[in-house]
């Protein structure tokens, strides 16, 4: 799997994202398909100048034929056009959002910037969230107090559930 990132407006890339993320991938035993590519061309100019409310995922289906083995992330750090475009889906993605598998944003607040990237890029890689959407309460798969899959826990690890959903 190859991860595109992007950052626009105030976000950035945690400098730690990239080890954490592969500590979490050695952890599920697949650390070693993992790539990493910084957005430019054609893909950085789109995201740069998308207006904010037409479809995203629809412009971006037209530029990737093939979305198999990638996966976007993007960090914006503000309350700019992608957190307002998220909240418009989902409201209760207070620091980030993924769109349909493949887009994952994160406009978290400064401490919590580093833990959504990492959520965001498990979503991508087909992990589920370790909490009810509806109440924001743990599953009961979850065993770990500090997943990072679950509701509003900072921290850098994924539960075994987690982990066993984990494909790259
Ligand atoms: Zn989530
Ligand atoms: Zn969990």
């Amino acid at each position: 799997m190859k991860i595109i990132t992007h950052e626009i407006n105030t976000g950035g890339i945690d400098e730690k994202y990239k080890e954490n993320l592969f500590n979490i991938l050695e952890l599920a035993g697949q650390s070693k398909t993992i790539e990493f590519e910084s957005a430019s061309g054609e893909l950085a100019n789109l995201l740069n100048n998308w207006n904010g409310s037409d479809s995203l995922e629809f412009a971006l289906a037209e530029l990737f034929k093939d979305t198999s083995k990638i996966r976007l992330l993007i960090s914006e750090g503000g309350t700019e056009k992608f957190k307002s475009y998220c909240l418009s889906k989902a409201p209760h993605a207070e620091w980030g959002c993924c769109l349909s598998g493949f887009i994952g944003v994160e406009y978290a607040p400064e401490p919590n910037r580093l833990v959504t990237q990492l959520h965001e890029t498990l979503h991508l890689l087909g992990v589920d969230e370790c909490y009810h959407e509806n109440t924001l309460e743990p599953k009961a798969e979850c065993l770990e107090n500090k997943c990072l899959m679950r509701h509003g826990v900072v921290s850098t690890m994924a539960c075994p559930y987690a982990l066993s959903q984990i494909q790259s």
